[in-house]
């Protein structure tokens, strides 16, 4: 007896003989070991916050720049989607794929040498799969500083670094990771290699494709290795942390620093009572290092120098004195050596992990005018007490920079996923309407990936949209690179 196929077995039939042509081609380019698909692929397939879970049709890990363009070549042929994937600690979803099971995630985990470290131009070429600490470990075996510093740095890779723009703790004094790049290194959508390794402070020479690939999502190209600045590595580091009254003294507290300290002001964060108590909670060793358990805000704030004359530990003893003399300041410790300086900081990047413990809570990432700060977060939070009885604000962030990691936590009690199921919606609607009005940014760090696509398209004008369509198409014209990412 026979039995004739219908059409969707005969489809599926197809389709697993393609898949397997396309698993071979990958395979004979990288090695079958590099080419994962039955082993559990989960953590290549979920976010770090584990908000969401996608599946791959495979993982596949080439081992430099050559295999890369190879690799995309045959994706592009059979007009597979690639989702390239460095330390997936990315917060939007940007690098894992979708539920289709048809896309391939490209991990540059192999691709991580230090190719060169020029002392006296002050630069690195580093490979995009090369782990964020370790390019700042091998600065500092050079008596130098790579100045990128975040709370996943032992994780995430300079690839996604600058795939996301990634800011960090220092961006007051040196920038986002945009304006450390001076070079890239990234396979194009057809495979075709540019090498902009570039190691110059000034090149005027046409349309920058740098800039254009930084920040791009791995939507434009995937980038291979890339050419960064380095600095001296300052002598001395001055770590406080003070507590405050309100958030408006924040804002003063930063202006007087900034102009008594300069440019040696490298880090000025904000946490809010909420997730200092937080981070005792779970990390005992880390509990509140001064004010009491009714402050409201406080400051971690970080002074790097390069002269080791003690001249900065006076300015900033005597900028804390002038604040709690006249009453701007509750309370204050400042560090006396680099174990202290180091805890300090353990607790602001403690937050995450902290807030994760707590069950996932409702998350941005926004940025407005530093001097607009204060009266957007008193704003808000009174509309959202109201609107969202007994939620728990997890505010914290970048204050030098304007940038917020405004988070709402369920109640005490209450649970996280019921409490997000409730609330999202209402409380994004109501935190980017805010945004908005103080002529903010609703992603001021981590990008959009596929979780922010709506608010892209609602937020930006058709103009700015068009534009960015443009460039999507004249680079990657069949929308294989990071396909649903960005644009959607
Ligand atoms: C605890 C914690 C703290 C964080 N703190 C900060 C912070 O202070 N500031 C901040 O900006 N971010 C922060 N982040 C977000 C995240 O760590 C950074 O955005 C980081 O830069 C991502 O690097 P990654 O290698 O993990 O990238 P991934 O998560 O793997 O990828 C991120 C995006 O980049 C793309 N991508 C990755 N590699 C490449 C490549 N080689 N070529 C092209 N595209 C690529 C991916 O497709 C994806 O869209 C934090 C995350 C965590 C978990």
């Amino acid at each position: 007896m026979s039995l004739s196929l219908g059409s969707g077995t005969r489809n599926l039939r197809k389709l697993l003989a393609m898949n397997q042509i396309l698993l071979e081609r990958l395979c004979g380019v990288v090695g079958a070991d590099h080419v994962l698909t039955d082993m559990d692929l989960g953590a290549y397939e979920e976010d770090w916050n584990r908000r969401a879970r996608g599946k791959a049709l495979a993982v596949v890990r080439p081992a430099d720049t050559v295999q890369t363009a190879q690799v995309i070549r045959i994706c592009a042929d059979a007009g597979v989607g690639l989702v390239p994937q460095g330390g997936n600690t990315g917060l939007n979803l940007g690098a894992i794929p979708d539920g289709s099971g048809t896309q391939v995630v490209l991990s540059t985990k192999r691709m991580n040498a230090i190719r060169a470290i020029d002392v006296a131009n002050l630069t690195a070429t580093v490979e995009a799969g090369c782990v964020l600490q370790t390019l700042q470990e091998a600065a500092r075996a050079h008596n130098l500083l790579f100045p990128l510093s975040l709370a996943a740095e032992g994780s995430c890779t300079i690839g996604g670094n600058l795939a996301t723009n990634a800011g960090g703790t220092q961006v007051l004094r040196y920038g986002n990771a945009r304006e450390l790049c001076l070079g890239i290194e990234c396979v194009t959508a057809a495979g075709e290699v540019w090498n902009g390794l570039t190691a110059l402070r000034k090149d005027n020479t046409g349309y920058d494709l740098r800039n254009l690939m930084v920040g791009s999502e791995g939507t434009l190209a995937i980038i291979t290795a890339a050419t960064l600045r380095l600095y001296p590595l300052p002598r001395t580091q001055t770590t406080a942390w003070v507590a405050l009254p309100g958030i408006h003294e924040a804002l003063r507290l930063l202006q007087r620093a900034q102009s008594i300290l300069g440019p040696s002001l490298s880090g000025f964060e904000i946490i809010g009572r909420e997730p200092v108590e937080q981070v005792g909670r779970h990390f005992a060793e880390l509990a509140r290092p001064c004010g009491d358990s009714s402050t409201p805000w406080f400051v971690l704030m970080d002074v790097w120098n390069n002269l080791d004359d003690g001249r900065a530990r006076e300015e900033v003893e005597s900028l804390l004195a002038g604040a709690l003399e006249s009453g701007e300041a509750h309370d204050a410790v400042i560090a006396t050596s680099q174990a202290q300086s180091a805890k300090l900081w353990r607790i602001r990047e403690s937050i995450p992990e902290a807030q994760a413990r707590d069950g996932l809570n409702i998350k941005h990432d926004i940025s407005v005018p530093v001097s607009a700060l204060p009266d957007f977060v008193m704003e808000l939070q009174s509309v959202l007490a109201a609107a969202v009885p007994g939620a728990r604000f997890m505010t914290f962030g970048h204050m030098g920079d304007g940038n917020l990691h405004y988070n709402l936590q369920a109640p005490f009690g209450a649970d996280a996923d019921a409490f997000r199921a409730r609330y999202e919606r209402q409380v994004n609607g109501l935190v980017y309407e805010h945004v908005a009005r103080f002529g903010g940014s609703f992603s001021a760090e981590h990008g959009i990936g596929s979780h922010k696509v709506e608010q892209l398209a609602s937020s930006k004008s058709p103009t700015a949209l068009w534009m960015m369509r443009g460039v999507k198409q004249a680079l990657d014209p069949r929308g294989i690179l990071n396909p649903g990412k960005v644009l959607g």
